[in-house]
């Protein structure tokens, strides 16, 4: 099963591709949790990489190809896997065809999870991290059992650096003016899926798996 998940900043694509995880045992190729390893990590890669991020911009499409080419090279993306957040551009998406041509492998389809661009920024502000594990809350929508702490690895919950309100403006700005374009490539591919994105999250997850149950 080889998929892209669509969406804006804040729609739930992160949500909804843990889930896919633990259902069909595919990993879950997050750019923007690859990008804050680095940066958490000072590696080179990390440093070039922080101030775009930090601003709300997409960083640079070498960057972000090379660690994509790299994570695709790994055994356990065999079975498949499902890209979050990648690719953010049209020469993204482009290099991904032919990366995965070469490779034989092409994509079989891109979910978008569509959520009213007013929803977003409340979910944005109101959203939660797990610093240990990664999984995500949100102060108005999903919150934790206990406030602070994550119900699953009892890890510390924070906010992301970015999901402060002048950067989460930004990067609604690039989603529609470099992202949304996206939805108009795979549509004219014939692999797009449109899935509501509000409401209840396991409801938005049934749709999904619908989707995914007809790729295989
Ligand atoms: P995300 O966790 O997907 O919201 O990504 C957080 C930040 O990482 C974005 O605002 C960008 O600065 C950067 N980023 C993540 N994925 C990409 C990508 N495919 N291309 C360029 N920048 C990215």
């Amino acid at each position: 099963m080889r998929i892209v998940l669509l969406g804006a900043p804040g729609s739930g694509k992160g949500t909804q591709a843990k889930l896919i995880v633990e259902k069909y045992g595919i990993p879950q190729i997050s750019t923007g949790d690859l990008l804050r390893a680095a940066v958490a990590a000072g590696t080179e890669l990390g440093k070039r990489a922080k101030a775009a991020m930090d601003a709300g911009e997409l960083v640079s499409d070498d960057i972000v190809l090379g660690m994509i080419r790299e994570r695709l090279a790994e055994p356990d993306t065999e079975k498949g896997f499902i890209l979050d957040g990648f690719p953010r551009n049209l020469s993204q998406a482009e290099a991904l065809d032919t990366l995965l041509d070469e490779l034989g492998k092409p994509l079989q389809a891109a979910i978008l999870i569509d959520v009213p661009f007013d929803s977003l920024l409340k979910r944005l502000t109101g959203r939660l991290t797990c610093e240990q594990c990664g999984a995500v809350y949100n102060i108005y929508t999903n919150p934790p059992k206990q406030e602070g702490v994550c119900d699953k690895c009892g890890g510390k919950l924070i906010h992301r650096a970015d999901d402060n309100e002048e950067t989460i403006r930004n990067r609604l700005q690039v989603y529609q003016q470099q992202t949304e374009p996206l939805i108009d490539y795979y549509e004219k591919q014939g692999k797009l899926h449109r899935i509501d994105g509000e409401g209840d999250i396991q409801a938005i997850f049934q749709a999904v798996s619908a989707v995914l149950d007809g790729l295989s």
